[in-house]
């Protein structure tokens, strides 16, 4: 759990396709149906395996890992 994980969305270029909502196995997107767009409603939650960035044919979404908040890297001198 990160709460320090950001997303940076061009919400102008969604074209409201769905494939990053479908894509995050880990349901860190929500859909809004009013607007047609994706919400990244639980970011701390993220895992960071690209696959929402990765899939969107408009190119719309970077995921910004803070990795300096994973427990995991904590164990590592480099990351500290
Ligand atoms: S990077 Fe992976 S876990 Fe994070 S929001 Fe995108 S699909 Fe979900
Ligand atoms: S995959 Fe891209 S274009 Fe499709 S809904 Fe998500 S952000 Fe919008």
């Amino acid at each position: 759990m990160n709460m320090n994980n950001q997303v940076k969305f061009n919400a102008d270029t969604c074209i409201g396709c769905k494939l990053c909502y479908k894509s995050c196995f880990i349901d860190v997107i929500r859909w809004n149906e009013n607007e047609k767009k994706p919400e990244f409603k639980y970011l701390e939650d993220c895992v960071h395996c690209n696959y929402c960035e990765i899939v969107c044919p408009k190119h719309c979404i970077e995921i910004i890992p803070d990795f300096k908040g994973e427990l995991f890297h904590q164990s590592f001198e480099q990351y500290k």
